[in-house]
């Protein structure tokens, strides 16, 4: 594609978009500013407009029924996580026995910890990506210290090499195999959270069996932003929450994956709860825990049922528009951002601005992570204030993300518009 810098151009794509009709169906923030550019649906998805009256629906059921609800809602809240399961696999690529929605992230990844980091005194290390999420980094560590290993030993961290920003393939390879006979798991996020790389799934998942260990993900970043095949690629566990690009409400419950190979693995350890044992058996309230068979066998509570009927009416967004048409618009649209970023640096050498993302589209998804060159957060406060919701990071670094649901080219193009005038003044 040949972009260009004009408002036309930016304009002429929005036209010839077959997702373009979707930004009407999500409430955008109000602004004093002429037009609202957010680019922080890596953080917060916005709120889909269906959402408000999906939930309500529920009260009513609550209202009318009380506790017969679980029964004879129109969707029984009893089987309602049910619901999720086709359209959150078909996003991740996994099958229905493989998805369940329940919790809250880190919640499901210390769970799923509990049966897939068996750490041995032979075999403890984690191999690892360097600056994890600050919650993931507190996983690894309480994990490795609650089995009695030090988190210093038990922790390898890859990281970018000196005067690099990426972590390099090969590097984590060569860390796998160099802790090969230690290996006890694999474990990195899908897309890094800070410089928006994508990782090499299937890659990194063919290496960690190689080694002998299960290969498990965080897909914070990576759900509902770049295409997945989870099943296929043999990794053993995933999570992720349901809230950044899947906009389903701040905090709400999250997903986790098993693959098919461990679903009836009964004697895997793992922490138990009613909602994971046999359904047959379930209201018969005895001891003796039976897990049931797939991911639902790790399920802990009953459904939170206003949290999931908000997540319902998000997915099924997803569903009809489809993560192909999704991924196909992202590429264009995060193409151009990098485009209007490069324009930028060109036009305002001075200005010093530089892309951390990966430019292989490959290698991301939509977030792009920029450099601005020692400013502080001001920049980032003043885009703020123009109208772009943007996300700083100590200690230079501002992250945006045009998510293709409900991010246009004219946001892109305003962007660019609006950055040139805040670093001209700069210069003036
Ligand atoms: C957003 C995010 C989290 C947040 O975890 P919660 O348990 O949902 O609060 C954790 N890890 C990563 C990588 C994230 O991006």
């Amino acid at each position: 594609m040949r972009y260009e810098s004009t408002l036309e151009f930016a304009k002429a794509q929005d036209a010839s978009d077959p997702l373009q009709a979707y930004r009407d169906r999500f409430h955008f923030p109000s602004s004093d500013a002429d037009r609202l550019v957010y680019f922080t649906g890596h953080s917060l998805g916005l709120q889909p407009k269906p959402l408000r009256a999906a939930v309500e629906f529920e009260l009513g059921e609550w209202a009318k029924y009380g506790v017969e609800g679980h029964f004879r809602a129109a969707n029984p809240w009893y089987g309602y996580h049910e619901l999720l399961t086709p359209p959150m696999a078909d996003i991740v690529g996994a099958k229905a026995s493989e998805v369940v929605c329940m919790n809250s992230l880190t919640t499901n990844l210390h769970l799923l910890f509990v049966s897939f980091y068996r750490p041995t005194k032979a075999r403890y290390k984690i191999v690892s990506e360097a600056k994890m999420f600050p919650s993931d980094r507190y996983l690894l560590e309480t994990q490795a210290r609650f089995h009695g290993f030090d988190p210093d030993e038990a922790i390898v961290e890859v990281g970018p090499r000196d005067g690099e920003r990426l972590i390099r393939e090969e590097d984590i390879l060569a860390a796998i195999d160099a802790n090969a006979d230690e290996l006890a798991l694999v474990f990195f996020g899908g897309v890094n959270y800070f410089t928006g790389q994508l990782f090499d799934m299937p890659r990194l998942t063919g290496a960690a069996h190689a080694a002998g260990a299960p290969a498990g993900f965080d897909l914070a970043h990576a759900a509902g932003n770049v295409p997945l095949a989870l099943h296929d690629w043999g990794v053993d566990f995933a999570a992720w929450c349901s809230y950044k690009y899947l906009n389903s409400s701040p905090g709400n419950v999250g997903a986790v994956f098993v693959h098919e190979k461990h679903g009836r693995s009964f004697d895997l350890p793992r922490f138990g709860g009613w909602w994971g044992h046999d359904k047959a058996t379930r209201f018969d309230m005895e001891p003796g825990f039976r897990p049931m068979e797939g991911a639902e066998g790790w399920q802990l509570s009953n459904v939170p049922v206003l949290g999931m009927a908000a997540m319902k009416a998000s997915l099924d967004i997803f569903a009809e528009a489809g993560m192909p048409a999704l991924r196909r618009k992202s590429e264009t649209l995060t193409g151009y951002l990098e485009f209007t970023i490069d324009r930028l640096a060109k036009d305002c050498p001075d200005a010093g601005i530089g892309l951390i993302t990966p430019r292989n589209p490959a290698e991301r998804g939509c977030q792009i992570s920029i450099d601005v060159a020692g400013r502080g957060k001001k920049l980032c406060d003043d885009l703020i204030a123009a109208g772009v919701f943007a996300d700083f990071r100590e200690p230079c670094i501002i992250r945006m993300a045009p998510v293709p649901l409900y991010n246009s080219f004219e946001d892109v193009q305003a962007f660019g518009s609006i950055m040139r005038g805040l670093l001209g003044q700069e210069a003036a």
